[in-house]
């Protein structure tokens, strides 16, 4: 798998590439961006390309390098990751070893370090030390989902190569190929954050099946007709998560809603309820529905900020009645 395989990070493809080619290739690169939008597996194919025996600007994904760096085998490239939560000045020591070696098959020891927020504070130093006088034969990835967290005497070492979060025609691309049906790919593509690790497939049917109590809790405006309220609120407090996941359903579907009033065209989260969602606005007026988001994304702050899952479902349900009545009374009014 070679660079052309790369989706929806052209920018961060072209510094490298442009870096491959040049006579200065640096020390050390910082791969800055979100997880799960292919910083290591650019990080990979920079190797690849870097120790290939083949004469093309891009890895050849045949020869015993290329091979080798797939398969985790080369001897002059070197992953670390964090054990546990952190990476440790043990790991950075040992990698400082390895490199005071020269390499031993190719030009250049690669060394990817995945997760560099996870560095504690003496890692981070010991690494200033190696980009502040890297060997000859270094070359240094560093791989953050947030730049800001690393301290600025490491940003300033490395030359930056910002990755985005990807596009959900990527995401969905990647979903179908890899066996998930194009409906669901749709949606799970444009809740995915451009992120391709936000989802499995269980995660996928999971999802849905939340979206289902969402939209079933925006039907009957909070008043659970099945399900008494406790019972309900009970099975929420039990996870943060799904309580979490409830509230961004229903801010999507609020989204939604509010757009086939207002837009001539609207382009929906939920294109597959269009219908359904058409009929239940004719009863909801936009100021509620904007009242109801502001206060469904004010719940999601509390959330992060540890309130009980279980008063936050039960404040849900309260501003869910009061903000868009009941059933009846709506049907009553329209
Ligand atoms: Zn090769």
């Amino acid at each position: 798998m070679a660079f052309h395989t790369i989706l929806g990070q052209e920018h961060a493809l072209a510094l490298l590439q442009k870096a491959l080619v040049s006579t200065r290739l640096g020390h050390a690169y910082l791969f800055y961006g979100p997880s799960g939008v292919g910083k290591r597996l650019m990080a990979l194919q920079f190797a690849k390309a870097l120790s290939c025996h083949g004469t093309a600007a891009e890895a050849c994904d045949r020869c015993t390098s290329c091979h080798k760096i797939d398969t985790g085998n080369h001897p002059d490239v070197v992953v670390v990751n964090p054990e546990g939560t952190s990476i440790r000045i043990e790991h950075i020591r040992a990698l400082q070893r390895q490199l005071s070696y020269k390499p031993y098959e190719s030009q250049r020891t690669v060394i990817i370090i995945d997760g560099c927020e996870s560095l504690t504070p003496p890692a981070a130093n010991a690494l200033l030390k190696t980009l502040e006088e890297p060997p000859a034969s270094a070359l240094l990835l560093l791989l953050a989902s947030k730049k800001d967290v690393l301290p600025l005497t490491i940003i300033s070492r490395c030359q930056q190569i910002p990755f985005r979060p990807l596009a959900p025609s990527y995401i969905r691309a990647l979903l179908v190929q890899q066996g998930v049906d194009q409906a669901t790919a749709a949606i799970a593509a444009t809740l995915a954050e451009g992120r391709l690790d936000t989802w499995t497939q269980t995660d996928i049917s999971q999802a849905l099946a939340r979206r289902q109590n969402a939209y079933a809790l925006l039907q009957e405006r909070g008043h659970t007709r099945n399900t008494p309220l406790f019972l309900l609120a009970r099975q929420y407090a039990g996870s943060r998560e799904q309580c979490e996941e409830v509230l961004h359903w229903l801010s999507l579907f609020c989204r939604d809603l509010v757009m086939l009033k207002v837009a001539a065209t609207p382009q929906l989260y939920n294109s597959d309820l269009q219908a359904e969602l058409a009929d239940l606005t004719s009863s909801l007026a936009v100021e509620s529905l904007l009242d109801l988001f502001a206060s469904l994304q004010q719940l999601r702050h509390y959330l992060t900020m540890n309130v009980n899952p279980q008063l936050t479902f039960e404040q849900l349900v309260m501003q869910l009645q009061q903000l868009l009545g009941t059933p009846s009374l709506a049907e009553d009014a329209s």
